[in-house]
């Protein structure tokens, strides 16, 4: 999953945010195309990009929830879990351009 929404700006964020949540801008005319909170009762204040193109309105709170679930039934902290990222990304990147993977350079 990818979200450029993190990397952006409070400003942005918001605007995205105001304009993802406004009824007329939701392409889906699902049936939860109207809702404005989650099935918890949280606002959607999250707009998720994926890889793939679509876009979603999520809410903090249900992500971080399932953020700390997941952490837990890997048994890795957060900090862990980021450092395994970029290390996976760096290794993919060096891949790809046929240089070799450095063993000292894995994480625990
Ligand atoms: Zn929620």
């Amino acid at each position: 999953m990818l979200t450029i929404f993190g990397l952006l700006g409070q400003r942005r964020r918001a605007k995205i945010t105001e304009i993802v949540s406004t009824r007329r801008s939701i392409r889906s005319r699902g049936p939860n195309a109207k809702n404005t909170l989650c099935s918890r009762g949280h606002p959607y204040d999250v707009v998720v990009i994926k890889k793939n193109g679509q876009i979603y309105r999520d809410c903090r709170e249900c992500r971080r929830h399932h953020k700390a679930k997941f952490l837990a039934r890997i048994g890795m902290t957060e900090s862990e879990y980021g450092r395994r990222r970029r290390y996976v990304r760096r290794q993919k990147i060096l891949a790809g351009r046929g240089l070799p993977v450095v063993p000292s350079l894995v994480p625990k």
